[in-house]
């Protein structure tokens, strides 16, 4: 349900995550509210480049919503990231803090989950938040049944008190502001030399775009996972494929989708890198970049019926002409 300026990279719509509400409304009326579950939003759309969800959108969505009584749960993993961009980009946001951007964020929809390794810089857990008492009971039950009471179970006491101290330190202006600045960095180097990526830069990776990159490698012989392994290959750097082998396969005709994105995402860790690892890695991207034209496509040798970006194995094509 994402706007269709998410499906192009040079496209430089600032808030590339939005949901597109036409489609959204046309899906709901053909389907009935009835059928809807909840509407689930993400913050920083991994699978669009980390594109962020406007304000404005939000609102919206939320009216939306309201008039056809469905929910809208937000998947919070990366919204200190968009907090971040609605910060900077958004008319009227700029005096906020991060904290009130997001609570007012999470105030248009009725809960939300997040994984706390991602914003919250944490080694393990999440949390999950509704604003239904008779939900959150419900909820709070099932952990009881899965993890253990829920005083204890699931994550370990120590692992609360240290995400307690990440969330407060992720919404610190300071930090925020160079971890996205460090992402920008990296993409603007890779900028610099014509290496195709997606822009605007997002807030926790720069996806390189394979489809341009690669131009001569076709989308069945995988050039966004020829390019994560060509760059570990030289490097030592690990990328992830976010394209085709991600999307998986059309259960019905059993042949691959085909993405409109072909990427592959170099994911930035939070407080770990220096400038000078952005910079090994922007050369190693170049290096992959300028022997492009001798590399060659993928074939696929074992492919495991589930979720297969995970545990896919491939070997390289030999060329048969030069
Ligand atoms: C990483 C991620 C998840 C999955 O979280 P895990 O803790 O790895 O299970 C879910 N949603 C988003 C947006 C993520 O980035």
């Amino acid at each position: 349900m994402i706007i269709d300026e998410a499906h192009d990279t040079q496209n430089l719509h600032p808030f590339k995550g939005d949901v597109d509400l036409d489609k959204l409304r046309a899906l709901v009326k053909q389907v009935g509210p009835e059928n809807v579950a909840y509407v689930s939003l993400s913050g920083t759309v991994n699978m669009a480049g980390g594109q962020p969800v406007s304000m404005a959108n939000v609102r919206a969505l939320r009216k939306l919503c309201d008039s056809y009584g469905i929910r809208i749960y937000l998947d919070a993993t990366r919204m200190v990231e968009n907090a971040f961009f609605i910060k900077d980009r958004e008319p009227g946001w700029a005096d906020k803090s991060i904290a009130d951007i997001l609570k007012e964020f999470c105030s248009y929809t009725d809960g939300a989950w997040m994984s706390a390794k991602k914003d919250s810089m944490v080694n393990i857990g999440g949390w999950l938040a509704v604003n239904d008492h008779n939900l959150f009971d419900a909820l709070r039950n099932m952990v009881v049944i899965y993890e253990g009471l829920h005083t204890y179970g699931g994550m370990a006491g120590r692992d609360m008190e240290a995400l307690a101290i990440g969330i407060a330190e992720s919404v610190e202006y300071d930090h925020i502001y160079s971890r996205v600045s460090q992402v920008h960095y990296l993409g603007n180097l890779l900028l610099n030399w014509g290496i195709p990526i997606v822009q605007p830069v997002g807030g926790h990776a720069v996806f390189l775009d394979a489809k341009r990159f690669y131009p001569h490698i076709p989308q069945d012989q995988f050039p966004a996972q020829t390019l994560a392994a060509q760059l570990y290959l030289d490097s030592g750097i690990r990328g992830m494929e976010r394209g085709i082998v991600s999307a998986g396969r059309d259960p019905n005709t059993g042949d691959h989708r085909y993405p409109a994105l072909e990427l592959t995402r170099l994911a930035i860790p939070r407080r770990v890198y220096t400038q000078a690892h952005m910079d090994v890695t922007s050369e190693a991207v170049k290096a992959a970049y300028d022997s492009r034209e001798q590399t060659h496509g993928l074939r696929m040798v074992y492919e495991p019926k589930q979720l297969r970006f995970f545990q896919a194995r491939f070997e390289p094509i030999e060329s048969h002409s030069h």
